[in-house]
């Protein structure tokens, strides 16, 4: 075997260095303090550990008290070899393994289909619970160009360096046409610092590729909304969404999570079948939706008219295989246009001090990234600091 090439790295980026850029978003940002939200290794655990029971109502807070306490029986069922905590329980497969038996019907009994629906509803609270968002809503760590004093935030500091182009200045050039966000996250930490923009002194919304009922930005009166500023692509769904299986429609809740009372009625049509929209963190995810699946094509065309793609706290897990796909798709097809793409990873190193029994997270993402797209792809020269510390570091 050849030996591979050394990876390429680099120290900064230089916003102005390509006119379209796509952010691609996955869990390590979120991860990255202040937001800290759970991956998949640290879900199950959190869930574990939450004090605070969700839900707003006496009859949700019992709902989630229900499924929490099935859900070590239905890890065990999949694993029985490990503990329903220990950080290798591969959340995509137990996902998978109720899928599949929920649509076996030449197999599986009505029980056992009725018990794999309730194992997907518990999972799927989990999954919501432990990527909720906390904290105020406009608090610093969403409100760009907001007084932090010494708090870091670098989903808000992405978007100011966005509009400021990385300089001191006020947002006079309000370049946001250049980028597009897509998220591979459930969690709306990014949604409320887009959202809270007005507050800084910018009209501005977001436009998410799908229309969207309900009011976007919770300080803007319906049917007054100015022009979508910024673009975020949920190729997996949204907190704060939720869709009307009747109508279709998708409502979106704005800064809060959506929260579904038993029997809401539907705002556009009035029917009772209101669902969560999220895609099951599963290998035997789909994506037929109509809302996600129109999500996935702006997706695309965003991702075939930007030069360079920088892909931040995203390992490219073989579940993503449907992402994956599409990457390697829209890489080839800019490619036969006589475009090349500048792709660009930004990850982090766990510090020294850290004494976790996980692989290191940066080199296995240069293993993945050399394998799909070779050459083409350079890599931010980590820190323990990650994504805030990249974020901190960018150029105009
Ligand atoms: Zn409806």
């Amino acid at each position: 075997m050849a030996d591979e090439p050394t990876p390429q790295t680099f120290e900064t980026l230089s916003l102005s260095a390509a006119a379209r850029t796509v952010w691609i978003l996955g869990a390590g940002a979120s991860a990255c303090p202040p937001y800290k939200v759970p991956t998949q290794l640290g879900l199950l655990q959190h869930i574990d550990k939450m004090k605070r029971t969700p839900g707003s109502t006496p009859e949700l807070r019992a709902e989630f008290k229900g499924a929490r306490e099935r859900l070590p029986e239905w890890v065990r069922r999949v694993q029985p070899g490990r503990d329903w905590l220990d950080w290798r329980v591969c959340l995509e497969e137990v996902f998978s393994h109720y899928e599949l038996v929920h649509a076996d019907t030449e197999n599986a009994s009505p029980e056992e289909r009725a018990e794999a629906r309730q194992a997907l509803h518990d999972l799927r609270l989990a999954v919501r619970a432990a990527t909720s968002v906390s904290g105020r809503v406009d608090g610093p760590r969403h409100r760009a160009f907001g007084d932090r004093g010494r708090e870091r935030a670098p989903y808000a500091e992405l978007v100011e360096a966005l509009l400021t182009g990385a300089g001191d200045h006020q947002p006079a050039n309000f370049a946001t046409q250049g980028h597009a966000f897509v998220t591979m996250n459930y969690d709306i930490n990014l949604d409320r610092c887009l959202l809270y923009l007005k507050a800084g002194g910018l009209g501005t919304t977001v436009d998410y590729g799908i229309p969207l009922r309900g009011p976007v930005n919770p300080e803007q009166p319906e049917g007054d909304e100015p022009d979508p500023a910024f673009t975020l692509l949920r190729v997996h769904g949204s907190m704060n969404w939720k869709r009307c299986h009747a109508c279709n429609a998708v409502v979106s809740t704005g800064a809060y999570h959506a929260e579904i009372q038993p029997g809401e009625p539907c705002v556009a049509c009035g029917a009772a079948e209101m669902g969560y929209l999220l895609v099951n963190p599963s290998y035997t995810r789909v994506y037929d939706d109509p809302a996600i699946a129109a999500v996935w094509r702006r997706a695309r065309a965003e991702l075939m008219a930007a030069e360079r793609w920088v892909f931040i706290g995203y390992s490219l897990p073989a579940a993503d295989v449907h992402f994956r796909s599409l990457l390697r798709d829209c890489i080839a097809r800019r490619r036969a246009r006589g475009l090349e793409t500048q792709v660009v990873h930004v990850g982090r190193r766990p510090s020294p001090k850290e004494n976790k029994p996980r692989p290191d997270e940066f080199d296995l993402a240069v293993d993945a990234y050399s394998a799909l797209f070779a050459g083409a792809v350079r890599f931010w020269d980590a820190t323990p600091g990650g994504f805030a510390d990249f974020v901190r570091g960018l150029r105009g």
